[in-house]
């Protein structure tokens, strides 16, 4: 006996059952057991930031990545399934300050380094465990507990050990930039930080005039979108080949700009070069002594402003450039805060977005102001902090890329990407990056191990060790390698011997410490394993992960398999891509599954502010982990996720279609006492009679398996779910329906058939959903047969096998036939349960065997093949192109057509009026009506259905009516199946001219007569 099924699943009270009975039995244990020593599949787990609980954004990435975790289990190979946390860096700062209600640096700095350091650690430990919460509850198999954490002291020197290699090679140096900054965070941010990190913002629209001091009378006029950066002006560019004129009013502009305005004056702009200009803050002391005068640069554009731009070397990247090639002077307004320097006077203090109104007021009332309004535009914001950032020039060590950049390709070029512009992505991104910025002026994150020495040697420590080893003074309080305690340890310089060598006070980008996780996880060049060998610094009581030695690096190594969203391109894909090929010269991942954002169901960024951002525990409360997986896996990775309750409604429902199928099989097999067969499994019930219907399913099954594995093996699992949806569809929409009856009686080839094909659908969905998979595979196999493996992830991915091919293409064109049968008749308004004489199919190339079940399902008499009318549209003449052609001879051909006189040629052609016409030369109008028939086509099939209704026809249509309410009456009644009843028709009723036919599909014994419908049973 199978345990009964409920009417429709609840979900999220099954997965906590399962989980609970994994946990009871160490499923997970068990498996890893299983596949011990098995062919190697290594997935690289890119570590998520350990600052939050899970969300739904989240649980994307960790279901695909245990989807197919799951499925090479089945496979047999044997995985690591190490999960990670990305732990300090600036996301974690950020967190922490806000929750210590710490605004700036130095609030940081007066709370106390140490204590911060010891906060930050906290909230990851905290952030960790609800990750591993949550994940459990989503259904990912991980060795949880065994995590790697970014911020050991293992994984920052194997960091340290990349840099001093980077030192070696002469690709480290230390460079003075302009820079986008976060004055919040007080740092810089790097190129690859920027990604995604635009948002639209409306600024001021500023034309200011710059008075010409050997031009009397004369201003340039510039425009723009930056007030703050005036007070650093020391140039105006022009376009040395454009127009500029002087207009009536004494202002200068690019005539490009304004065509349509007077001018008293025209030069070319090479002719303005040199011109000197009063600076629109020369009051104030930081211009003092600055030479203001007109600059040339081929970069001026004509497309927006006055043809002039306002230069502040200080303020931004291009600025900076001109700068070096026109020796220009280095204004820079503000400080690490972004907040105005004391030598700007009464902007002193103020931050770049309060002085925007003073500065203009100011300009205003000394007649400097031309003209002011709002401008919008994309503009980068901190993507940690989501403060606007601006640009600063400041000292940052760089990593040089140029070097290398031809190795990346080459590596990037052995990786196979999905999707494929992903890949392309990466190549556009290797081409185009600069150096990459790779300090921070920030707290808990990465030391960067740089001691400069006053004789000019610059030491680069490779490893703790190797810290230890020159250390004169420190080394006794280091608790871990972070900031306060890395700080206070000096060196030995190793050239000149001088001692006190201090380390320089700047962190590293977040993305060296992801990056090295493919050396430090996996034990490169590490002599032997070190148990517990990961858990060391800020690590240390928070993981039981090993060190491994170099062996294991090379078994693991490079990865077969790793999975993240799209920005990571330029992110961990980049960071771990770089440090690899700098260190073996090879990429660190076979292939890559990306894929796109998530968006709510209406297609809106999801934010906590907005009220659509669903927290994964209530996702789990309210639709369960298995509908959450299918959504996420339902969805094409080149294509952005719109996820939310509304979808996963429509999954549940469709999710019904497989429910109501096991129910079928689970209620008749109960009744009908049927058991199942293990060795059936295998490829399907053997060494008994099979009809036609079930060597279709046992083949229909077969292409399941063989279209799910191959999706999976192309890391598509959209397909997967398309593929499992269509099954479900055959399986119950054909199979069981044209089956029923078998099961009434019991048919052994019919159970054995069904319970082959369920069982094997639950086997192949089970890692997209591995809840109601081992739910069922519990209720069908382990608890009715004996022997068989207790989950479903015990019993190995089932053979796809031979699927007769032939055969399941005739299946599809049947089913294909009775779809447009039924869509005919519904477009002439005949119920599907009224009997019609004939139907007519054309096109059809495999179903002629099959008339017998095309007229059953059509309810027809009778089928016939390319026989009876096709589907007509009317003809129009494409005026356009036979207007030209053939002028005169337009009006009969469009009356031959109207007639419908076209004789086909194929290929489209027809013949019409005498003329040969191509398929382009008419246009395809509405279909035309045949009288007495409905039809409906697609690309190669056409049906027609003859719909006239004689009496004979009328009479069968009522009595199929009256089955159909008698037996709706049954069950409304609780009858059971098998339950006999007497019949009572209302007096008058001409039906029982079919007493034989109605008593065999209502189970009535005895029909009477009476005042009305009723139904007693016996
Ligand atoms: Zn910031
Ligand atoms: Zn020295």
């Amino acid at each position: 006996m199978f345990s009964q099924l409920p009417t429709v699943p609840d979900h999220p009270a099954l997965e906590e059952e399962i989980l609970t009975w994994w946990e009871e039995r160490g499923t997970f244990d068990q498996l890893r057991e299983r596949n011990r020593g098995g062919p190697v599949w290594s997935f690289i787990d890119g570590p998520v930031t350990a600052n939050k609980t899970l969300g739904v954004h989240t649980a994307w990435g960790r279901t695909l990545k245990d989807v197919f975790q799951r499925y090479k289990a089945l496979r047999g190979f044997d995985q690591r399934y190490q999960n990670g946390f990305d732990c300090q860096g600036l996301w974690i700062e950020v967190g922490v300050e806000r929750e210590l209600g710490l605004n700036s640096k130095r609030e940081i700095e007066e709370y106390g380094l140490a204590e911060f350091a010891r906060k930050c650690r906290e909230k990851v430990a905290w952030s960790a465990q609800e990750l591993i919460r949550g994940s459990k509850r989503l259904g990912q198999w991980m060795d949880w507990g065994n995590d790697y954490y970014t911020f050991s002291d293992t994984n920052i020197s194997y960091i340290w050990g990349f840099l001093k290699l980077a030192h070696e090679r002469g690709w480290l140096y230390r460079g003075h930039r302009s820079t986008e900054w976060c004055p919040r965070c007080g740092t810089s941010i790097s190129a690859h930080e920027l990604v995604g990190s635009y948002e639209e913002r409306i600024d001021p629209s500023l034309f200011v005039r710059f008075p010409l001091i050997d031009r009397p009378g004369q201003s340039l006029t510039i425009w723009t979108t930056t007030p703050w950066t005036l007070p650093a002006n020391v140039a105006a560019a022009v376009h040395p080949d454009e127009e500029y004129g002087l207009q009536e009013n004494g202002e200068w502009v690019a005539v490009k700009r304004y065509p349509d305005e007077t001018y008293v004056e025209r030069r070319r702009g090479a002719e303005l070069v040199g011109w000197r200009y009063d600076g629109p803050f020369d009051n104030l002391p930081a211009a003092e002594g600055i030479e203001h005068r007109v600059i040339s640069w081929d970069e001026v554009t004509m497309d927006e402003g006055t043809g002039l731009v306002h230069i502040a070397p200080g303020c931004g990247t291009e600025d900076f450039e001109l700068s070096r090639v026109n020796d220009l002077p280095i204004v820079m307004p503000v400080d690490e805060a972004g907040r105005f320097y004391d030598r700007f006077g009464w902007l002193h203090g103020l931050s770049t977005s309060e002085s925007a109104e003073q500065i203009v007021a100011d300009l205003a009332g000394r007649g400097r102001l031309v003209a002011a309004g709002e401008y919008a535009h994309r503009y980068p914001f901190c993507w940690r902090c989501n403060t606007p950032l601006i640009f600063r020039i400041a000292d940052d060590w760089f990593i040089s890329v140029e070097e290398v950049r031809p190795r990346l390709l080459a590596a990037n070029a052995t990786v196979e990407w999905t999707p494929a512009y992903f890949g392309k992505r990466m190549d556009d991104w290797l081409r185009n990056m600069g150096d990459w910025n790779i300090s921070r002026r920030r707290y808990f994150g990465l030391p960067l191990p740089i001691y400069p020495c006053t004789c000019g040697h610059v030491t680069v420590v490779g490893s703790r060790a190797e810290l230890e080893q020159l250390a004169t003074a420190g080394i006794d309080q280091l608790e871990e390698l972070h900031r306060p305690w890395i700080d206070a340890v000096e060196i030995r310089c190793p050239a000149c011997g001088t001692e006190g060598i201090q380390r320089i006070p700047e962190i590293g980008d977040v993305w060296l410490d992801a990056g090295i996780v493919p050396f430090s996880t996996l034990g490169w060049q590490n002599p032997e394993r070190v148990a517990g060998g990961y858990g060391t610094g800020a690590a240390n009581g928070l993981t039981g992960a090993d060190l491994p030695d170099h062996d294991y690096w090379q078994t693991w190594f490079p990865a077969h398999w790793v999975s993240e969203m799209r920005e990571q391109i330029r992110l961990w894909f980049y960071s771990q891509l770089f440090m690899s090929v700098c260190l073996v010269d090879e990429a660190p991942f076979r292939s890559v599954l990306g894929y796109e954002k998530m968006l709510d169901e209406h297609g809106r960024p999801m934010h906590g502010s907005w009220g659509n951002l669903i927290p994964a525990e209530e996702a789990f409360a309210r639709m369960g982990a298995d509908v959450m997986r299918w959504q996420y896996c339902d969805q094409p990775p080149d294509r952005d996720l719109f996820f939310g309750y509304g979808p996963a409604h429509e999954i549940k429902r469709k999710l019904l279609t497989l429910w109501n199928s096991v129910g079928f099989l689970v209620r008749y097999s109960n009744i009908e006492g049927f058991q199942p067969t293990l060795d059936d499994l295998a490829a399907g019930p053997a060494g008994l009679e099979l009809r036609a219907l079930d060597r279709w399913l046992i083949a229909r099954t077969g292409k399941l398996v063989a279209d799910t594995t191959a999706a999976l093996e192309e890391q598509l699992t959209y397909r997967v779910i398309a593929a499992f949806e269509s099954f479900v569809d055959d399986l119950s929409n054909w199979y069981i329906r044209r089956s029923r009856r078998r099961f009434y009686a019991y048919d052994d080839a019919a159970f054995r058939t069904l319970w082959y094909a369920v069982v094997t659908g639950v086997r192949v969905i089970a890692p997209v959903m591995p809840f109601l998979a081992d739910h069922l595979w519990r209720n069908l196999v382990a608890d009715a047969c004996e022997g068989a493996p207790e989950s479903v992830f015990l019993a190995g991915w089932p053979e796809a096998g031979q699927p007769d091919e032939r055969l399941l293409a005739e299946i599809a064109e049947v089913r294909r036939i009775v779809e447009l049968g039924r869509e005919a008749r519904g477009t002439a308004g005949v119920k599907l349960r009224q009997p019609l004489r004939r139907v007519y199919v054309r096109g059809a190339r495999l179903a002629g065997e099959h008339a017998h079940e095309i007229a059953e399902e059509l309810r027809v008499d009778e089928v016939g093949f390319d026989r009876g009318p096709v589907a007509q549209v009317k003809l129009l003449p494409n005026l356009r192109v036979l207007g030209p052609r053939l002028g005169p001879k337009v009006p009969e051909i469009k009356a031959a057509l109207e007639r419908g006189e076209a004789e086909e040629l194929g290929n489209g052609r027809i013949r019409v009026a005498g003329v040969e016409l191509d398929a382009d030369d008419v246009i395809r109008g509405e279909r035309v009506d045949i009288p007495g028939w409905a039809i409906a086509d697609d690309v190669t099939l056409s049906v027609a259905v003859d719909t006239e209704i004689d009496p004979e026809l009328e009479l069968r249509g009522r009595v199929y009516e009256l089955i159909h309410t008698v037996n709706t009456m049954r069950k409304d009644a609780g009858l059971e199946l098998t339950d006999r009843i007497v019949l009572t028709l209302p007096e008058g009723e001409d039906l029982l001219r079919h007493e034989d036919w109605i008593k065999a599909e209502t189970l009535a014994i005895r029909i009477e007569r009476g005042s009305s419908l009723a139904i007693a049973k016996v």
